[in-house]
């Protein structure tokens, strides 16, 4: 077990299939928990298949994609892509079109990652779209909820 201030300074994440694979390096003052959100919205909640969508923000220029060729991007809203693979389906992220930074979805993230640094990667603060939340299933978070996006 990692203890509580162990933070790390890369990790690596990829699809199910693993035919998309990332590299993501923190910055030095990477603030985990500001970079934490769960999302409730009703497209991250179809678009994933789960109930809450957990993802963690970084610059795009700190994640180094080292395979992607099955990565395809799909808007369900104007200006906002959401990353995935067309083979397995599998999703990665999701990003504003000229935005600076890329959320990554934290279930991607490797299995020793989460092992290690699971409680770290996922302290979400903001909890976003709470007003979208689903009565004695999904009420139950911990911390800042917003009824929407919270910027
Ligand atoms: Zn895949
Ligand atoms: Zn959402």
């Amino acid at each position: 077990m990692a203890s509580s201030s162990e933070k790390p300074e890369t990790i690596t994440g990829g699809c199910l299939c693993g035919s998309i694979r990332y590299i993501a390096t923190f910055p030095p003052d990477h603030d985990f928990t500001d970079s934490s959100t769960t999302c409730q919205c009703e497209q991250c909640r179809k678009n994933t298949g789960s109930l809450i969508f957990h993802s963690h923000k970084l610059p795009k220029s700190a994640v180094e994609f080292t395979s992607k060729s099955t990565l395809k991007l799909y808007s369900a809203t104007p200006h906002f892509e959401r990353g995935f693979c067309s083979n397995c389906g599998g999703l990665l992220f999701w990003q504003r079109d000229h935005g600076e930074d890329i959320c990554l979805t934290v279930g991607c993230f490797d299995r020793p990652v989460l092992e290690k640094y699971g409680p770290l990667l996922t302290s979400a603060k903001r909890h976003l779209f709470c007003e979208r939340e689903i009565p004695g299933v999904t009420d139950h978070l911990q911390g800042d909820k917003y009824p929407g996006d919270c910027d």
